[in-house]
């Protein structure tokens, strides 16, 4: 009878050329569970404190979830984790396709790599041998012809599945991700960069191992209630009157609380574009920088990148292992690529309002730019944005730029920047680094208009609209990530469901309460962070879990695989476990917490005079102290406190 792990990693040291098994004991996974929690377990134990991020001493590990392979759904999605170049602390990055399972083919819950291969290689792993090939000849191509050559060089029976950088990663640029799936990136925390340090162009994998659950008759039962929810379906709307609908959120003085199921609706239907004008309306996606509001994306403009634009485009439809949605989608475009991955929301506003760009064809383009070079879409976009607004301000001049005029609103310029970024030319190699160090080059204020937190580009979603965004930005080990917590993600997870000393939030209630700082709202805060590490842990992609608790099995599924016979009390506990492991993470490697804070803008100081976020402001200061308290962290500089780390260490002893 299976547990849904394989109770084994492989470790492989690059500088030595050495790679061997690691059996891995029944606590670790009852501890850390597996994804994001065994990468902190031992990403903590083994990177040594200060050590360099693009140096031999950081260790990237590349995990899939406990419950992938194992019969549930929703549970295709990897991590990488590494010491970040762009923050210094805790990095990860999520991402779906085929790879996750395919780790798991190989017999292994993680791989991990330390030290620097002398010369370009890549990890080539079955269910029977592992070992590291030459790569120089593929040093310098981008990472959709990598996959496709190792898959034509490595194909045996079936498909190998490849995770590889491009020129990003090569040229470590700190924003760079790793790829997979023609195209699809883990994108946040410059771990590209960390695999072009080691010289490790890619891994691929082609093992056949089947993953046994612990009791897969109820893995099956639970699956197929899971699936009802998944394909119940309503006849939906055009992309014009999401539009419509942001715009009457944003007028109502009321709001209703989310039911995930509104958001699978619009996720079969377009992806995550179907909210790319409804969030422009309501003020979630910041506009111009964050200076601007919806008035200067107006729906004239902002119609361009409607999500009935990128459906136009879409010509398959894709999901990712065992998802019963598929968002996913391959777009036919003109010009120089012939078709691209469906962009994201993020990539779409990232490129497009941030920038005032309507100019869909430049998204597509850069969309299909952006993955080749293994570049995350997010922080170019809003290094593009920040470079335009250090230009207005004379921070850069034409002689920076090579003569080129940086404006709001020019496609253009938007293209001819990231074109420069991926290559590192000109302008472009003090960009390729993100936001934060292009402003510490840059100088004088320069930093007051790069909106980022702790190193990392903010998300297309305002904290001034949902400030349970500006919340999780700031206090997250990895900061600046949309896809842990805010007050509507409190409201989809529906906990309260599953563990009923959590608060259940009003169905409808007055906007201005949003931006009261409470003990009620640090505790769903919390509560966000613990059950993201939960399926960051188990490998369950986010929006399945939106879906509800009560609609989603997560933690059935998990006492499922494993035959454990827990409570969703316990994996939520393992979920704060994980947290504060990648808090002390952070502390042990220098990082001041309270540093990750973003700028002051994107918390509404001073408040915006107009649009939809007009005289909102964000007490990030006391939720932040509510926030940390629920760890058991230092309240002032939100450290773990010495009883908090003494309990993780007995608890992961
Ligand atoms: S909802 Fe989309 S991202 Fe999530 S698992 Fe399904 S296809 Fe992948």
């Amino acid at each position: 009878m299976g547990r849904g792990y394989t109770g084994k990693i492989l470790w492989v040291d690059l500088s030595l050329g050495e790679i061997r098994d690691e059996a891995i004991d029944d606590r670790v996974y009852e501890a850390c569970l597996g994804g994001m929690g065994l990468g902190a377990h031992f990403l903590y134990q083994r990177i040594p404190a200060g050590a360099d991020p693009l140096g031999p001493d950081n260790v990237l590990g590349f995990l899939p979830g406990l419950l992938t392979g194992t019969g549930s759904l929703f549970t295709g999605r990897w991590m990488v984790v590494g010491k970040s170049p762009l923050t210094g602390g805790w990095g990860d990055a999520n991402c779906g396709g085929m790879f996750s399972a395919a780790i798991k083919r190989c017999g292994y819950d993680g791989i991990f790599v330390r030290g620097v291969s002398p010369q370009p290689v890549y990890l080539y792993v079955t269910h029977s041998k592992a070992e590291l090939r030459d790569a120089a000849d593929l040093w310098g191509q981008d990472a959709v012809e990598t996959e496709a050559i190792l898959v034509a060089r490595c194909r045996r029976k079936k498909r190998p599945q490849v995770a590889c950088i491009g020129p990003a990663g090569e040229n470590r640029s700190l924003i760079a991700g790793v790829c997979t799936d023609r195209g699809r990136l883990a994108a946040r925390s410059g771990l590209g960069a960390v695999m072009g340090a080691k010289r490790l162009k890619a891994l691929v994998l082609a093992g056949s191992r089947r993953i046994e659950p612990h009791d897969r008759e109820n893995m099956h039962r639970l699956s197929r209630r899971c699936n009802r929810w998944a394909q119940f379906q309503i006849p939906f709307v055009s992309g014009p009157v999401m539009a419509t609908l942001g715009a009457w959120m944003r007028r109502l003085p009321l709001q209703t609380a989310m039911d995930g199921l509104l958001f699978k609706f619009m996720l079969s239907k377009w992806g995550t574009t179907s909210m790319n004008q409804m969030s422009v309306e309501m003020g979630d996606s910041p506009i111009k920088n964050w200076k601007g509001s919806n008035e200067d994306f107006g729906p004239r403009r902002s119609a361009a990148v409607n999500a009935d634009v990128f459906k136009a485009c879409e010509v398959v439809k894709y999901h990712c292992t065992s998802c019963p949605i598929g968002c996913g989608g391959i777009c036919r475009t003109e010009g120089r690529f012939q078709e691209t991955h469906k962009p994201e929301y993020e990539t779409v506003l990232a490129l497009g309002g941030l920038c005032l760009n309507e100019d869909p064809a430049s998204i597509f383009y850069l969309n299909e730019l952006l993955n080749r070079a293994g570049m995350d879409s997010i922080s170019a976009g809003a290094t593009v944005a920040f470079a335009i607004e250090c230009f207005e301000k004379g921070l850069i001049t034409l002689e920076d730029t090579g003569g080129l005029e940086l404006a709001w609103g020019n496609a253009a310029c938007v293209v001819a920047l990231v074109e420069k970024m991926v290559r590192r030319e000109g302008i472009g190699d003090l960009l390729a680094d993100g936001t934060r160090v292009a402003a510490r080059k840059i100088g004088r204020d320069a930093m007051h208009y790069a909106m980022q937190a702790g190193g990392q580009e903010l998300p297309m979603h305002d904290g001034r609209n949902d400030p349970g965004y500006a919340l999780h930005y700031a206090v997250e080990p990895s900061p600046g990530r949309h896809t842990v917590g805010s007050q509507m993600y409190y409201e989809m997870y529906r906990l309260w469901k599953r563990v009923p000393d959590l608060p259940k939030p009003s169905m409808v209630y007055r906007k201005s309460t949003k931006y009261l700082a409470d003990e009620v709202k640090a505790v769903c805060s919390a509560a966000c962070s613990k059950y993201l590490n939960v399926l960051n842990g188990a490998g369950v992609c986010l929006f399945g879990a939106f879906l509800g608790t009560d609609r989603i099995p997560v933690f059935e599924w998990l006492n499922a695989a494993t035959g454990w016979h827990r409570t969703p009390e316990d994996y939520l506990e393992a979920g704060a476990r994980i947290q504060t492991l990648r808090q002390a993470f952070n502390v042990k490697h220098g990082v001041e917490p309270r540093r990750n804070f973003p700028p002051d803008r994107t918390q509404g100081l001073p408040a915006l005079h107009r649009g939809a976020n007009r005289r909102r402001a964000v007490d990030l200061e006391q939720m932040a102290r509510d926030y940390w308290r629920q760890f058991g962290w230092d309240e002032t500089s939100g450290k773990p406190l010495p009883e908090t780390l003494e309990r993780l260490e007995r608890e992961t002893a």
